[in-house]
């Protein structure tokens, strides 16, 4: 079976990821993208659960490695799988092939900062039980975060900014930040590309009017 738990940021993916994979009482593998340098080998929620995670490079023959290391594995967990885009086909049939025998855990977040939904996600969704976890609150007004804002040296990005890029450690300067936020708070600004305004105007106009008209 495949477990996806999703929501925005603070909703406690990880954690409930962690649960998870915990109640199986069984050996279990977790990996992780090696481009994620925030918490370098371990999936760690932030309350402070982990596991220990196996590092893999999204960018070179990932589908190998994760395939080959998780032989004799009947629990594998797969951390930010939205960072594995090389070969997405053949990764989804991966995950999808596993499942039969396994059981694949995968916390990741529902949508890009900019409203778009994440496609390895809605792509799994048929085949998957998905939990979406609601406990993430805004930082500016504390209702209920629904999206993961994220700044640009301090500012909204635009809609057609680069959609993946990795948080940074604990302590270091980084241009960018992501913090959780209500519809309400969530800013992000129109497309630098024209051609890209329908989509901005469907992910993000139409949702933030929906729900203040
Ligand atoms: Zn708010």
């Amino acid at each position: 079976m495949i477990y996806i738990y999703t929501g925005c940021m603070a909703s406690g993916k990880t954690e409930n990821a962690i649960d998870k994979i915990l109640s199986f009482k069984e050996p279990f593998i977790v990996f992780q993208p090696s481009n994620n340098l925030r918490d370098k080998g371990f999936a760690k929620s932030r309350t402070g659960k982990s596991l220990p995670a196996t590092r893999v490079n999204p960018h070179e023959d990932f589908l190998k490695i994760i395939a080959e290391k998780s032989k004799g594995y009947d629990i594998i967990g797969i951390e930010e799988l939205f960072f594995f885009q090389k070969d997405r086909k053949k990764f989804i049939e991966f995950i999808l092939k596993s499942s039969k025998k396994k059981e694949i855990v995968l916390p990741l977040p529902d949508y890009y900062f900019n409203g778009e939904s994440i496609e390895l996600l809605e792509l799994l969704r048929p085949y998957s039980i998905v939990h979406t976890g609601e406990s993430g609150l805004c930082e500016e007004c504390g209702c209920l975060a629904t999206r993961s804002q994220r700044l640009y040296k301090g500012k909204p990005e635009f809609f057609d900014a680069e959609k993946v890029v990795p948080e940074s450690p604990k302590g270091t300067k980084s241009p960018f930040s992501y913090f959780p936020v209500c519809f309400k708070h969530w800013q992000v600004l129109p497309p630098k590309e024209d051609r890209l305004y329908p989509k901005y105007i469907k992910n993000y106009l139409n949702i933030k009017n929906l729900k203040f008209s």
